[in-house]
């Protein structure tokens, strides 16, 4: 039987930079999913520390049915709540703070009121002392400790504003003793897991014991979801290059980055990270107010397009949008511009310098005969004009490997596998496919043809470069880089020495 190969046009006119949307109230149905996608979105981001987990399945099951009837790979990212502070439960509306006002953060229940908060899960006594500053809501209301007496904190009010419930609490520069493994956070892993997403966010991630801890559930629920460090705090900055080694991607979370470190850190450490990411090959996401003024407005200002614009040419695989998605006005409209702003931005890719980041790291960083191939398969794809490099893998490594190296031309990943389509929707400039069928070398040549010509990204006597793991079927070998001048015959290639 022929087989036919398509590609929707929603997908080969996305901007090759990824776009991640937080899935929310104003996005929560399949026709709102379904817009999503048809202007863009590889990722569809489910914030745990928000919402019930009836409202967690329930996003779920929408993505994954809207994945099923447009045929796309549809990545789900979900984020733990990680060890982090919160407000509890008040005593009515919400509380408005007066500058010099005396206010009290009690461990124990205490319904919120002009007196004080509770603070949940306890701990934040034993992390502050006397002149330290906390922040609530990521810096609407500043507070200067006064007195630690037992679990109760008692502070004066430095920035008046509202305390709303469930609002983060920081105290920047003293990291949370908690263990990472809060009640939260376990119940979150376990409906993560459950759930079977393809991504884990790692939120307040200090260290890569955090890290391994989480891998260790993963793995032994024989799930093969990836793990997305989320760098938030000054800790975690510090152990930046451990945590990428450690971790398969990471975010920039600038949201909470922003009030832990002063905020005129933030351009330089998002820099920072990128670079570093790139240097390893592991797909960064730039997060947080990216095009925050739509959540309420229909255009975004200047600063925020430019802000999208320069995270693209940062080298960002990625780019999120959280409120103006989850809860905001416009979130169709915020995704048509995010993709519009990034594609034109993709015009000014310095491609030779994204490409030596992570060539150039070979000593540093796990480089080996798969890089190489992947490396070749960008220069010659460039160099010979070719239209399309087809990444066959079975584990996603191969399409990893030759997106690492950012190439100018689309990279489709073919994958008999629907879970590695999925993982790949977070790699920048990649078309996952999912396609079986091939059991010899030269079956993916005649097929990587085929589909080249039927999904219109190549045409006859054109060029298609074709990477291959040998032996196939084992992940992570690739070694083997084909130039097929188009169309591919489809016949056995054989040594005839009558010639
Ligand atoms: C951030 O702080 O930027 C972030 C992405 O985390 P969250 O949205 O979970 O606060």
């Amino acid at each position: 039987m022929t087989q036919h190969y398509e590609i929707p046009s929603f997908v080969k006119n996305r901007p090759r930079t990824r776009i991640v949307c937080t899935i929310g109230p104003a996005t929560s149905t399949a026709t709102m999913v379904e817009r999503l996608v048809r202007q863009g979105m590889s990722v569809a981001r489910l914030n745990l520390s928000h919402g019930s987990r009836a409202d967690h399945e329930g996003f779920v099951s929408v993505v994954r049915q809207v994945s099923e009837k447009l045929g796309v790979s549809i990545g789900i990212l979900a984020d733990l709540p990680g060890p982090k502070y919160r407000v509890g439960v008040m005593d009515g509306p919400d509380i408005q703070l007066q500058r010099g006002a005396d206010f009290t953060l009690f461990a124990k229940v205490h319904k919120g009121t002009q007196e004080g908060i509770n603070v949940w899960p306890i701990g934040l006594h034993s992390d502050v002392k006397p002149g330290a500053k906390i922040l609530l809501d990521e810096g609407k209301v500043e507070l200067r400790v006064v007195e630690v007496a037992g679990t109760e904190i008692r502070c004066k009010v430095v920035l008046g504003g509202d305390v709303k419930d469930n609002k983060a609490v920081t105290a920047p520069g003293h990291t949370s003793t908690l263990d990472y493994f809060t009640d939260e956070t376990l119940a979150a892993l376990e409906f993560a897991l459950e759930a079977k997403v393809d991504f884990i966010g790692l939120s307040y991630i200090r260290d890569t014991g955090d890290l391994e801890r989480v891998r260790e559930r993963v793995k032994a629920a024989k799930r093969s979801c990836l793990l997305v460090a989320k760098i938030e705090i000054k800790q975690a900055v510090d152990n930046l290059n451990s945590i990428l080694d450690a971790s398969d991607a990471v975010m920039v979370a600038r949201g909470d980055l922003g009030v832990e470190l002063p905020i005129e850190m933030v351009p330089g450490v998002q820099k920072r990270i990128i670079r570093r990411a790139n240097e390893r090959g592991k797909p960064v996401i730039t997060a947080t107010q990216m095009l925050e003024s739509m959540i309420e407005a229909s255009t975004p200002t200047r600063a925020e397009a430019t802000d999208v614009h320069n995270a693209v040419r940062d080298g960002t695989d990625a780019i999120m949008l959280s409120g103006e998605t989850s809860i905001g006005r416009n979130p169709i409209r915020v995704v048509q511009y995010m993709a519009r702003i990034a594609k034109r931005a993709e015009k000014f890719l310095d491609y030779a310098d994204l490409a030596g980041r992570r060539q150039g790291r070979t000593t540093r960083h796990e480089y080996g005969v798969g890089e190489a191939i992947a490396y070749s398969a960008v220069v010659a794809g460039h160099d010979l004009n070719a239209k399309v490099i087809l990444a066959f893998t079975e584990s996603g490594a191969t399409a990893a490997r030759v997106a690492a190296f950012r190439p100018r031309i689309p990279v489709i990943s073919v994958s008999p596998d629907p879970a590695v389509g999925r993982r790949m929707s977070l790699r920048w400039g990649v078309v996952p496919l999912v396609l079986s069928g091939f059991n010899t070398v030269q079956d993916m040549f005649y097929i990587g043809s085929e589909l080249a010509l039927e999904t219109g990204y190549a045409r006859k006597t054109e060029l298609a470069i074709a990477v291959v793991g040998m032996p196939i079927g084992v992940g992570g070998s690739t070694n083997l880089l084909r130039v097929i001048t188009l169309p591919e015959p489809k016949t056995d290639v054989r040594l005839d020495r009558n010639h």
